[in-house]
């Protein structure tokens, strides 16, 4: 078998012309734009390489970008009062503080600071209680992008049995949730899970988030599975800096009915899924109808 590629970049550039569309309709009508707030503290290359992203394509929708680069120093309480400040602001209708912060700061009292409304990243304590309860709540953009990708690829997900390795509270958690929610019989493996190998092999859906490069070989995958693989780990290769996922690509595509690559799979889905929920916060805060498509 040879699996077919769920091509991540190309669903991305969907939820992005859809939310362009969305925002420009909002634009016509109403004279305004929603506006996202990202604040990045310190100089951590990676973290300054996606907040670039996230401003480049905020404004590529036709939202308002609001950018706060603060000192790697900054003090806790000038980065509360910050938020404060941006949850007060009519204009700004999500928020996002890019993790991980420097250690000084307490990230938990951070983002439980931000209004959970505004909460586009959806790690605020109240949307974890909100989307663990079944209830609308603001959803983390990654596994909120997975599940998409599934539903464009399987219409319903009920019954089906999902596998999330990993349990982290921006990922492998909310991942299950969404997955629970979507009536999938759903199991969290994790570095404890005795025989991994056997738990992923019962997976219809096999979701791998575990930061290991290329962990999850073929072996371990049901003929005919979905995997995705949430991994991004940057390898050294014949001399060369290589980005795998969690998953062994080759071997796991030779048995998987589809698989999403890295790059080009579930990477691109984040942003877009960060745009698409900036989209549904305006709307919230405005009493207008949720794009559709766009949310859990
Ligand atoms: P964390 O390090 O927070 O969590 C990793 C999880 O994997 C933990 O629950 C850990 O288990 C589990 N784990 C680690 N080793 C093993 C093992 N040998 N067997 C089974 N389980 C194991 O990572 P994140 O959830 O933040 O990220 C996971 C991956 O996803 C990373 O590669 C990260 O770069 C990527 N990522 C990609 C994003 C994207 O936009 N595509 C966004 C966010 C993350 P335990 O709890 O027992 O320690």
């Amino acid at each position: 078998m040879t699996a077919t590629i769920i091509d991540g970049k190309a669903f991305a550039a969907k939820v992005r012309a859809q939310v362009a569309d969305h925002v420009s309709k909002i634009k016509a009508e109403r004279g305004e734009a929603p506006g996202l707030a990202v604040v990045l503290v310190g100089e951590d290359p990676a973290s300054q390489v996606y907040v670039r992203n996230k401003g480049t394509q905020t404004v590529e929708v036709g939202m308002k970008s609001i950018e706060y680069k603060l000192d790697a120093s900054t003090p806790q309480n000038e980065l509360v009062a910050l938020i404060h400040k941006l949850n007060a602001d009519p204009e700004v209708h999500g928020i996002l503080v890019q993790l991980p912060l420097p250690g000084h700061l307490n990230s938990d009292l951070v983002i439980n600071t931000i209004d959970p409304a505004k909460d586009v990243d959806g790690f605020h304590i109240s949307n974890v209680g909100l989307l663990g309860t079944g209830q609308k709540s603001m959803v983390p953009c990654t596994p909120l992008g997975c599940l998409m990708m599934l539903r464009d690829h399987h219409g319903s997900l009920a019954g089906m049995n999902a596998v999330v390795v990993g349990r982290s509270n921006i990922v492998g958690k909310p991942m299950a949730q969404l997955l629970l929610g979507d009536s999938c019989t759903v199991t969290i493996a994790h570095s404890k899970t005795k025989d991994l190998g056997a738990v992923c092999r019962g997976a219809d859906i096999l979701v791998a988030a575990v930061g290991r490069p290329e962990m999850v070989t073929g072996e371990w995958v049901k003929p005919g599975a979905t995997v995705i693989d949430v991994g991004i780990n940057r390898i050294e290769r014949d001399g060369k800096t290589k980005l795998v996922g969690d998953v062994h690509f080759e071997s796991a595509a030779k048995v998987a009915g589809a698989i999403t690559p890295v790059p080009g799979g579930v990477g691109p889905m984040t942003i877009a899924c960060l745009l698409a929920n900036t989209l549904t916060a305006y709307c919230r805060a405005k009493g207008l109808p949720e794009p559709k498509g766009l949310t859990a």
